[in-house]
């Protein structure tokens, strides 16, 4: 079941409903960190006089019975869509949000002067690996502790806030210590554990789709994290496996218009792993805000080539400019078009 509070309903009326439903036994999932407030009802039988006597409760907007597989995070549960604010930046807001860097965090300095590059093309959010998920055992694994340590004097220095992956549940309160925003990788996005881990925390989630995870899959995943108490969550569409292995990955930009009509949470888009080819980041950035999407994350190098991660899909950092040029472009025509029907 899931109750819809009215959009000026009190803190006490919400508060009134989920203690009648917790007297009564039931466990309760709430999200209230922007707009109307959202409550969840757990499993059990639910009994025939419950709904329409919430119905009456003062702030009580609406209720329904048969809710959806990720009932917190569908569209209807807050219609009008979820802003989570990351310092001075409104990701879901019509506004694209940018955040670029490294994809792992090599040495301060370097970190430090591409901060202030990607500050200086229009980025606003900082992103960095310190824990790298790698492929083989004998790559490079990230700077783990240090680099959350760079990324918070790079922060200081510049004013980014800070994007960083979180691998394992106890990683997840140093993470959270450092970062302003925590990313759960493409590989972890089934890590149950980890979701619930990262559902308990004041601070935004990043979640990336699984590679092969369906869209469903996706935002159960998300549910996970709204269930736990944490509603900050933005979704990351950053390509899935197919057939073809002409690129690395291929981005799924149908996610992108589909999520919007699914979810009310915010969409952002990773073209440099969805493509893995540093040509192909300014083109399927542009298409991704096109599609709909609140944001970008983009994978930059001084030197890409000398790269210790993901060097083939790094853009210079001088080419950051064009693409955000491009994105502020198409956002706000896309926006004033209001291509996105969004469902009552
Ligand atoms: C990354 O952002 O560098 C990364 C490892 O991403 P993904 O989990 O999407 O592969
Ligand atoms: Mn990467």
């Amino acid at each position: 079941m899931l109750i819809t509070m009215k959009a000026d309903a009190s803190a006490q009326a919400t508060d009134s409903v989920i203690d009648m439903l917790t007297g009564r036994g039931f466990e309760v999932h709430t999200i209230r960190s922007s707009g109307a407030a959202v409550i969840g009802v757990n499993g059990m039988p639910i009994p025939g006089d419950l709904a329409p006597s919430l119905q009456r409760v003062a702030g009580v907007d609406y209720v329904q019975l048969h809710p959806s597989k990720y009932p917190l995070a569908a569209r209807n549960a807050r219609p009008h869509g979820t802003v989570v604010q990351v310092g001075e930046t409104a990701i879901g807001g019509s506004e694209p949000a940018i955040i670029a860097g490294p994809c792992v965090i090599e040495t301060r300095d370097q970190l430090l002067s591409i901060a202030r590059d990607v500050k200086r093309h229009g980025a606003t959010l900082l992103r960095g690996g310190a824990f790298k998920p790698r492929t083989s055992p004998y790559s490079f694994q990230g700077h783990g502790e240090l680099g959350l340590e760079m990324l918070a004097d790079v922060r200081e220095e510049t004013g980014l806030p800070v994007v960083t992956e979180v691998m394992e549940p106890g990683q997840v309160e140093m993470v959270a210590h450092y970062a302003d925003v925590l990313q759960i990788g493409s590989r972890n996005m089934m890590n149950f554990p980890l979701l619930r881990a990262v559902s308990t925390i004041d601070k935004p989630v990043l979640l990336k789709r699984g590679f092969a995870a369906t869209i469903e899959e996706w935002l159960q995943s998300a549910e996970y994290i709204l269930a736990g108490g944490n509603d900050r969550v933005i979704l990351c569409e950053r390509g899935i496996r197919s057939f073809d292995q002409a690129t690395r990955f291929t981005l799924d930009l149908n996610a992108v218009p589909l999520l919007r009509e699914l979810t009310h949470l915010p969409v952002v888009v990773d073209p440099s792993h969805g493509t893995g080819r540093r040509e192909m980041v300014a083109p399927m950035s542009a298409a991704g805000i096109a599609a709909g999407a609140h944001g970008l994350i983009i994978e930059v190098h001084p030197e890409p080539d000398e790269a210790m991660c993901d060097g083939p899909q790094s853009i210079y950092v001088d080419d950051l400019a064009n693409i955000v040029a491009q994105a502020h472009a198409i956002g706000s025509l896309m926006h004033a078009q209001s291509p996105i029907t969004i469902p009552a």
